[in-house]
């Protein structure tokens, strides 16, 4: 195992979590994954805590939000360069809090700036106001006019606390709202160096704050607290969010599991579609919600798929180091560790059988698991309908793209798909017709991902709403309708009868139909 990064001081990381308010003194103890070692003593928010970091992004939100966006973009600017400038720093973070491969920690890093400079392109377009014809031609019109939610609430999960933590917040920014961040214990880090990356590019002080602690501890006073959630997790926790959501007349967007399969058509590049395959069951660890988790391979190529695909997972490195070399990194726990180990343990005692893998890695770290690769799963096995969320993968055949096509949908999960085959224009008929709200084409994730202009969400039990595109910046505003009536015609005029007015209404609205007024 190579020495944890120098920039990780005691002095640095207390200066981080300095940040969290925790006025009745409990702290979680912060982790270093590969070892087990302290890194911090993360403070833990009461209620108290909580309604007073709403109440103060609320007070410096009304200084943001009186900022013309130019002067918000150009804040945004700065923290653009900041972060690239930091991104070694933030890929130490990463690394460090979730034990992930340092590949995965880097290429996480890069989803901050990607979305920042997406929405500072694209904000004046989509924020400015609207001008739309009003019911009476040439004398009335209407503005569309966008306005900031108010403080919205962000919770993040651990697998990319760095992203899905300050990603998701740089939207609300733009459209002018304060933010509450709420990280997993384990990777409240690197969402705090973000916070702070913001402050140093010139955010309102107080704006943007993170509260801290277990997720059923903080919800209710954060949900009662919020103007509007964002709120990427697991299924369950999302069915607890959008009901308190509900009940405060709040809106939120959920962003939640999957059990994503994967469709090798008889026409695929078989060499590219095991690179695929490689970092879609085992990127981060198996640790990304979009990730690959069934296989569907056409008769006519499953052996060579399936020994190609053995043959190079036996040969990834798979370590605990701080260097771009190593392939797979940790788990994010041993808790997790012992969760996935479940799975497989559960398939094989009914039946599935270990191509590779398999097994704990507690040589390499305590929370090590190898890349799997199973054959023979079934729907009976946990691991054949619910999300592992780990470095397992099952393969299965299929001989017609019908049967494909329906054991694809066969989930209550629609967040990620990926299809591949050379012939692309049969492959995305293919794609149009899995229930799922990505769907990559010769790719696993991220090119839909990284495609920030198109909304990215899950359908069925994998979301509601989406993130990116025009709707990920509008999500987070009210549309408020600005109607001006420049002279007062509307109803019988004079002494004209109200017969007379019905027939000359009904008249009008039949021309206006016809010459496609309205
Ligand atoms: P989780 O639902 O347990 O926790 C997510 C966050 O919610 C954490 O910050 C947690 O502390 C908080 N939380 C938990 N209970 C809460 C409650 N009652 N009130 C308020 N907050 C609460 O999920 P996890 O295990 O940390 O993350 C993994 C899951 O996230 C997987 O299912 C994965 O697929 C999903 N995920 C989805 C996306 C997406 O974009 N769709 C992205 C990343 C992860």
């Amino acid at each position: 195992m190579s020495q944890r990064p120098s920039t990780l001081t005691p002095a640095f990381l207390d200066r981080l979590v300095a940040r969290v308010p925790g006025t009745d003194g409990r702290t979680w103890k912060l982790t270093e994954v590969y070892t087990g070692e302290v890194l911090a003593e993360l403070p833990q928010s009461s209620p108290t805590d909580i309604a007073g970091a709403f109440d103060a992004s609320r007070e410096a939100q009304k200084i943001w939000g009186s900022w013309p966006l130019k002067r918000r973009l150009a804040v945004l600017k700065k923290f653009h360069a900041l972060v690239l400038e930091n991104q070694m720093l933030i890929t130490d973070i990463i690394q460090a809090e979730s034990g992930k491969n340092r590949r995965m920690a880097f290429e996480e890093s890069c989803d901050v700036p990607m979305g920042t400079s997406h929405y500072i392109k694209r904000a004046p377009k989509v924020l400015g106001d609207k001008k739309r014809p009003g019911p009476v031609p040439v004398l009335s019109y209407s503005n569309e006019v966008r306005r900031p939610k108010g403080v919205v609430g962000i919770i993040a999960p651990w697998n990319f606390p760095f992203a899905t933590g300050i990603s998701d917040t740089i939207p609300a920014l733009i459209a002018g709202n304060g933010v509450v961040v709420k990280p997993d214990n384990k990777t409240a880090l690197s969402p705090l160096f973000g916070v702070e990356l913001l402050e140093q590019a010139g955010i309102p002080r107080g704006l943007v704050q993170m509260v801290c602690g277990e997720g059923p501890d903080v919800g209710p006073t954060f949900l009662a607290s919020a103007d509007y959630v964002m709120f990427t997790g697991s299924t369950a926790t999302g069915r607890i969010i959008g009901e308190l959501a509900g009940q405060h007349l709040i809106g939120c967007c959920l962003e939640l599991g999957g059990k994503n399969p994967m469709v090798v058509l008889p026409d695929a590049n078989i060499d590219e579609a095991v690179k695929g395959a490689l970092f879609g069951a085992f990127g981060n660890t198996g640790q990304i919600c979009m990730h690959i988790e069934r296989l569907y391979i056409h008769d006519s190529v499953y052996e060579e798929f399936r020994d190609k695909f053995v043959a190079a997972t036996k040969a990834l490195r798979i370590d605990a180091t701080y260097d771009f070399g190593p392939e797979i990194g940790s788990l994010v726990s041993p808790d997790h560790k012992d969760r996935v180990a479940s799975h497989v343990d559960d398939a094989v005692a009914k039946g599935a059988v270990v191509l590779t893998g398999g097994r704990a890695r507690p040589d390499l770290g305590p929370a090590f698991y190898e890349p799997t690769i199973l054959e023979g799963v079934t729907a009976e096995m946990i691991a054949g309908k619910t999300e592992t969320f780990g470095p397992v993968v099952g393969l299965h055949r299929y001989s017609t793209v019908d049967e494909a096509i329906a054991l694809a949908n066969d989930t209550d999960y629609g967040l990620n798909a990926s299809v591949w085959g050379q012939d692309v224009d049969n492959a995305m008929s293919v794609a149009r017709r899995i229930d799922s709200g990505n769907v990559n084409i010769n790719d696993i994730l991220a090119t839909a991902y990284a495609s920030k202009g198109t909304p990215s969400g899950g359908l069925k039990n994998s979301g509601v709403g989406a993130r990116h595109g025009d709707q990920g910046l509008l999500k987070y505003t009210d549309a408020q309708n600005i109607a001006v009536l420049k002279k007062q015609v509307m109803g019988p005029q004079g002494t004209q009868t109200y017969d007379a007015y019905a027939k000359q209404t009904t008249l009008s609205l039949k021309l206006m139909r016809k010459f496609g007024i309205r």
